[in-house]
C-alpha cells in the first residue's frame, strides 16, 4: 500500500493524455465504473447516510424538473461509455423510487460498451420490479441490509419497515433469475455488531455474497466517529471464531470489497475497507448525480455540471470532450490521504452519499 507523499510524486510524473477513446486520470485510472444516481430521495434515513434528525419532513429535495431524463441520462452515459465506461451501477436515494425504472435499464443495456448493469437498493420495493428488471436487463443485485433483528434494522434505518421485507425483495430477485445477489451491511459498533454471525447464518450455503462495509465519513450529517468503526480485521478475527475463512483475489483491478470465502465451501463474504485499508490506487469510478453533476470521488467537495450543456444542445461530441478533460485532470484519493492523516481543511463541505450514491 502507498502512502499519499509516493502518489503525490506519481501525481506529478503523470499528466497524460488520454489513449485512443479511452481516457486515464493523473494517477493512470481508467474511468471504468459510473454510479448512475436516479433519484435524491429515500424511503429510508440510515444513520450512516441520512439520518432522520438531519433530513427531515422539510429537507429541500430537488424538484422533478431537475432531474436528468432518462434520454438525458442516456445521452451521457453514451459519452461515457466511449471513454472506457463499462460498468453501470444505479443508485439514488432510493433507486426503485424512481417510477418507469425498466425503461431506462432497458435503454442502458442497448449502450454499446456497456458490459455490467448492476443496482444497489434498499430492497423494500424490489420483490414489485425484480422480474421487470430481469427481463428488461439488468444482470446484478446489491442489497443494503444491516440487521435480521426488527429493532437493531429500524435502529440503523432510522425507524422504517422490517428485514422480512427485505428478504421478501431478496426471494423474489432469485425467483426473477438474478444470480450472486449482494447484501451490503454497514456495522456500526455501537449498534448492529451482534448482527453478524445471525445475517452470515442466514446466506451461508448459498450464492448470495455478503460484503461488510466499514462505516465511513461521507458526506456532512451522519454524525461520524471513529471509534463507532470496526475495522474489516476486527470482523475477520471475530467471524474466524465462528467459521474458517481465507482470502481469494479479487475479481477485477478496481474491485471494492476483499473478498473471502468459508474455508468449507459454504459461499463467499466480503470487506469494504475504505477506513482502514483505503483502495484509491485502482479507483476507476465516476458518479453522475442525479441532477446531473460528475463527481471523481464519493467524498467530492464538487462537482460539474453536464444538464446545462445538454439541454443548452451542446453536441454529443461537446459532451464527450467535457466529461474527458474532467477525467483527465482528477487526482482524488481522499481515503489514502485520511488514512495517511491528512484532513480535508474545515468547512470543507463534502457532497451527500444520498446525492450521488455509496
Ligand atoms: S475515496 Fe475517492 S478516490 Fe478513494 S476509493 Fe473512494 S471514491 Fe475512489
Amino acid at each position: 500500500m502507498c502512502n499519499g507523499d509516493d502518489m503525490q510524486t506519481e501525481l506529478e510524473n503523470r499528466a497524460t493524455a488520454p489513449e485512443g477513446d479511452h481516457v486515464t486520470d493523473r494517477l493512470g485510472r481508467p474511468m471504468r465504473d459510473l454510479r448512475l444516481s436516479v433519484i435524491d430521495r429515500c424511503n429510508f434515513r440510515c444513520t450512516y447516510c441520512m439520518p432522520a434528525e438531519e433530513v427531515g419532513p422539510n429537507f429541500p429535495w430537488l424538484g422533478m424538473s431537475e432531474w436528468l431524463s432518462f434520454e438525458e441520462m442516456l445521452r451521457l452515459v453514451r459519452q461515457f461509455a466511449r471513454l472506457g465506461v463499462e460498468k453501470i451501477r444505479l443508485t439514488g436515494g432510493e433507486p426503485l423510487l424512481r417510477a418507469h425504472l425498466p425503461e431506462l435499464v432497458k435503454g442502458l443495456r442497448a449502450i454499446p460498451g456497456i458490459k455490467d448493469l448492476a443496482m444497489t437498493t434498499n430492497g423494500i420495493l424490489l420483490s414489485l420490479y425484480a422480474a421487470d428488471l430481469k427481463e428488461a436487463g439488468l444482470d446484478r443485485v446489491t442489497v443494503s441490509l444491516d440487521a435480521l433483528d426488527e429493532t437493531v434494522f429500524r435502529t440503523m434505518n432510522g425507524g422504517f419497515d422490517a428485514p422480512a421485507k427485505v428478504l421478501e425483495g431478496i426471494e423474489a430477485a432469485q425467483a426473477a433469475g438474478f444470480k450472486d445477489i449482494k447484501i451490503n451491511t454497514v456495522v456500526r459498533r455501537d449498534i448492529n455488531m451482534g448482527e453478524l454471525v445471525p445475517i452470515l447464518t442466514k446466506f451461508r450455503g448459498s450464492d448470495v455474497v455478503v460484503r461488510f462495509i466499514e462505516y465511513m465519513d461521507v458526506g456532512n450529517v451522519n454524525h461520524w466517529e471513529s471509534d463507532q468503526v470496526v475495522s474489516s480485521a476486527e470482523l475477520i478475527d471475530l467471524i474466524s471464531n465462528q467459521w474458517e475463512i481465507e482470502p481469494v483475489a479479487k475479481n477485477y483491478s478496481g474491485e471494492v470489497a476483499d473478498r473471502y470465502r468459508y474455508a468449507d465451501g459454504s459461499g463467499e463474504i466480503g470487506f469494504v475497507s475504505s477506513i482502514s485499508q483505503p483502495f484509491c490506487r485502482p479507483c476507476n469510478r465516476s458518479r453522475l448525480s442525479v441532477d446531473g453533476k460528475l463527481f471523481t470521488c464519493l467524498f467530492a467537495t464538487e462537482g460539474t455540471d453536464l444538464r446545462e450543456p445538454v439541454r443548452s444542445g451542446e453536441s454529443d461530441e461537446e459532451l464527450h470532450d467535457r466529461i474527458a478533460a474532467i477525467w483527465t485532470q482528477r487526482t482524488d484519493q481522499y481515503s489514502q490521504l485520511r488514512w495517511g492523516g491528512k484532513k480535508k481543511k474545515d468547512g470543507d463541505k463534502k457532497i451527500e452519499m444520498f446525492y450521488i450514491g455509496g
